[in-house]
């Protein structure tokens, strides 16, 4: 295109006091250097625009901008339906919570009401964890946290020995031997990848020995000719020679959930084993917000409470909040609390009558005629833990001709300018697979409504 056309095309985007002219709704609700510093990145949009395409954009300048702060005002982070059965999604925010009771305000957060003097931030899990533990803990901002702290207060500048099988990578690049390093420690490996013996341990203590780790290979199994030593009898050996033993248990149950079939360490086992410290997620199995908690000897965990890095790693008030309340629900077994466990002991059985009564809901019998019935299949754990463990349950089944674009436009969190919660769900083949193990009772129906908006030509067999 000439350069005097392309200029007519530029002339031809709003002044910006020509905008503010028009734009009153926005001049009354928004500072005007905002507003300004809007309409200038739009405008420089348009001069892309214009560049690439040697033409206007096909909107109104107007209608631009309004949809741009409407876009601004929505909130990135928000809710989803979680529609995929996997119990502890790491991309859908770990466990999820139900909501507490708000101390979004003043809190007694480090303020003793009794003595009307400032108190510590910890007491708020510590006697629930005391009496679900039976030791003393302090909670940190993740177990990462946890893994590295108890590292640098307890064996900063000397030997720590862990087995080749443990020394893992959980995920986003967090590596046991990497956070060694940055605990400053020392790193002395023993055994072999696949079998570590309990002499191997005994021939590597020496007198700079500061603590004997045991890492939970949280997301993978080892299968065939492996082996290490239980963890009583490395308590047992270390305790001879007057080391310490950290076990760092990843998921770390406080429930036992064997009767629904997910075999993970107990922290309360581990302890009896006779680990002197250990250290676990709170979002994991636990079923909280996302924390770290470190639990053992009393003396172990002044030291690492004590730690000038504690500061740093620590927890806010809505974490404890959180915490709180989910420790409560779980000390008096009132597992229904707890959306994590109830998701979890849910029976196959319950999960199928849900998915029964879903496609017996207003819209539902459309949705049968493309094809949406109740078929079983699995649900997962999830979450780096628990590998290869899975529940059986039912899932709704709705047979697609695109099924990627039907999952995209589930995903969509607007509808014709209106707000509404993004499904994720499964795609298996040519089929969408809804798992209601997962989704809130109280989200079923907008489930269903977004369901009912997928393009009709999009659904049904091939
Ligand atoms: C998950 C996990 C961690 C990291 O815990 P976050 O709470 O995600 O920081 C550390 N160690 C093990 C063994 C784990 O499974």
């Amino acid at each position: 295109m000439p350069p005097s056309q392309l200029e007519n095309l530029f002339r031809r985007i709003p002044a910006v006091d020509q905008i503010l002219e028009q734009s009153r709704a926005l001049v009354k609700r928004y500072p005007r250097e905002v507003l300004v510093e809007e309409i200038r990145r739009l405008q420089e949009e348009w001069r892309e625009y214009i560049r690439e395409n040697d033409a206007l954009p096909g909107e109104e300048f107007q209608a631009g901008l309004e949809r741009r702060f409407a876009a601004l005002e929505r909130p990135s982070l928000r809710r989803v339906i979680n529609a995929t059965g996997v119990v502890l999604h790491t991309n859908l925010g770990r466990a999820p919570l139900s909501s507490g009771n708000g101390t979004l305000g003043y809190s007694n957060l480090e303020f003793d009401l009794a003595q009307g003097e400032r108190g510590q931030r910890d007491v708020h899990v510590a006697d629930l964890l005391e009496r679900l533990l039976g030791t003393a803990s302090i909670i940190l901002n993740n177990n990462a946290a946890a893994t590295y702290l108890i590292l640098r207060a307890l064996a900063g500048g000397r030997e720590v020995i862990v087995s080749r099988g443990e020394l893992i990578e959980i995920g986003d690049g967090f590596r046991i031997p990497e956070i060694m390093a940055q605990a400053g420690v020392v790193l002395r490996e023993v055994g072999s990848t696949n079998r570590t013996h309990l002499r191997d341990y005994e021939e590597a203590i020496n007198e700079n020995t500061a603590l004997i780790v045991r890492v939970h290979p949280s997301n993978f199994r080892i299968e065939g000719f492996t082996g290490r030593p239980a963890l009583s009898e490395i308590c047992e050996l270390a305790h001879a020679h007057g080391v310490p033993v950290y076990d760092d248990l990843g998921s770390g149950n406080l429930v036992d959930l064997r009767e629904a079939g997910i075999d993970e360490p107990l922290v309360s086992r581990s302890l009896a084993d006779g680990a002197d410290i250990v250290s676990f997620s709170g979002d994991k199995l636990l079923g909280g917000p996302q924390a770290g908690i470190v639990s053992g000897r009393p003396d172990l965990i002044i030291r690492v409470r004590r730690h000038p890095m504690y500061r740093t790693l620590r927890v806010g008030k809505l974490v404890l909040e959180a915490m709180e309340h989910t420790l409560r629900s779980i000390y008096f077994r009132r597992y229904a609390e707890v959306p994590m466990l109830r998701m979890i002991l849910a029976t196959p059985g319950e999960v199928e009558e849900r998915a029964r009564a879903f496609v017996a809901l207003p819209g539902g019998p459309a949705l049968e005629e493309f094809g949406l019935t109740v078929r079983r299949g699995q649900s997962m754990i999830g979450g780096g833990s628990t590998p290869g463990q899975s529940l059986e349950t039912a899932l709704l089944a709705l047979p697609c001709v695109h099924p990627e674009r039907a999952a995209a436009w589930l995903r969509e969190p607007w509808e014709n300018g209106e707000e509404r919660a993004p499904v994720v769900c499964r795609i298996e083949k040519q089929t969408l697979l809804f798992d209601l193990r997962t989704v809130f009772p109280v989200e079923e129906m907008e489930l269903m409504e977004a369901l009912l908006t997928l393009p009709r030509e999009w659904i049904g067999p091939r």
